[in-house]
C-alpha cells in the first residue's frame, strides 16, 4: 500500500520543534505532506507556544507551499460546539456536523477567504474531528473546494460530487494491501515512540508525497461503501472508548 502522510492543526502557536523533527524525517526522503492550516485558531488546546508574530505564521506556511506541500483548510476556528459525529463519526462533536447550511457557510468562507489573504490555496477540506455532514459538503462545494482528507477505503473515491482521500484505520493491519491510505500525524502530541514509528513506517514502507496522492483516479463510492465506512467509523470510536476508559 502506498502511504501518503498529512500533519493536522497546523496553527500559530503549534509545537514548531515536534512538527520540524517530524518534517526533517519526511524530507530526508523527498516526501511533501499535507498539511492542515487551522486559518483562525481559537482552539487553546493546540497551543503549545507563545504567540508569534501573524506574518512569521504566514510566512512558514508560504515557504511550505512553495516546497511542494499541499495545504487543507482544517477549519475555521477548531472549536468544537456540537455534539454531532455527522456522517464519518470519529468523534461525537464538531465545529461543522449540526450546524445550518449558511453558518456552515459563514465559517468556511471566512476561513478559505483568510488562507487566500495570506496568499495560500487551498485544495482541500481537513474536518476538524473528521466530523462533517450534508451541509458541510454543500458548502464546501459552494466555496469550491470538491476534495476532502477522510474515510475509508484502499482509494481515492467520489461521493457527493466530492472526492475522498482516505485515511488509515489502522495502518499496521492495512499496509500488505494494494492501494492507497494516509497516515494521520498530530505533530503536537508525538511522543518518542511516536517518531521512531514515523522512521520505521517511512524507511520500509512506499510513502508517497501527498500530491502523487491526489493524481490516483477515483473510484466511484456506492451507498454500501459509506454504509460501510460509517459502521467502521463508528466501531473505531467505541473502542477508543472502552480502551481509554481502561487505561483511566
Ligand atoms: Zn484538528
Amino acid at each position: 500500500m502506498k502511504i501518503a502522510i498529512r500533519m493536522d492543526d497546523i496553527s500559530p502557536q503549534m509545537d514548531h520543534v515536534k512538527w520540524e523533527r517530524a518534517e526533517r524525517i519526511l524530507m530526508e526522503r523527498g516526501i511533501a505532506p499535507l498539511l492542515g492550516v487551522v486559518p483562525d485558531n481559537r482552539d487553546s488546546n493546540l497551543n503549545r507556544e507563545d504567540k508569534p508574530e501573524e506574518e512569521v505564521f504566514w510566512t512558514f506556511i508560504r515557504e511550505c507551499q512553495e516546497k511542494g506541500y499541499v495545504l487543507a483548510l482544517h477549519g475555521c476556528h477548531h472549536v468544537y460546539d456540537t455534539d454531532q459525529g455527522g456522517m464519518f463519526p470519529l468523534n461525537t462533536f464538531s465545529e461543522f456536523a449540526g450546524h445550518s447550511y449558511e453558518k456552515q457557510l459563514e465559517r468556511l468562507s471566512h476561513g478559505k477567504e483568510i488562507l487566500e489573504k495570506h496568499g495560500i490555496r487551498t485544495e482541500l477540506f481537513m474536518a476538524p474531528a473528521h466530523s462533517y455532514d450534508k451541509n458541510t459538503l454543500k458548502a464546501l462545494k459552494r466555496i469550491g473546494i470538491t476534495k476532502l482528507t477522510d474515510g475509508f477505503g484502499t482509494r481515492p473515491y467520489e461521493y457527493c460530487g466530492m472526492t475522498f482521500y482516505p485515511i488509515a484505520h489502522h495502518l499496521e493491519k492495512q499496509w500488505d494491501k494494494p492501494g492507497y491510505t494516509t497516515l494521520v500525524l498530530h505533530t503536537n502530541t508525538m511522543e518518542e515512540k511516536d517518531f521512531e514509528r514515523l522512521e520505521r513506517i517511512v524507511s520500509r514502507r512506499e510513502v508517497i508525497s501527498y500530491s502523487e496522492y491526489l493524481q490516483a483516479e477515483p473510484q466511484k463510492a456506492g451507498v454500501g461503501h459509506r454504509l460501510w465506512e460509517y459502521w467502521m467509523a463508528t466501531a473505531k470510536r467505541v473502542l477508543v472508548q472502552i480502551r481509554s476508559g481502561r487505561s483511566r
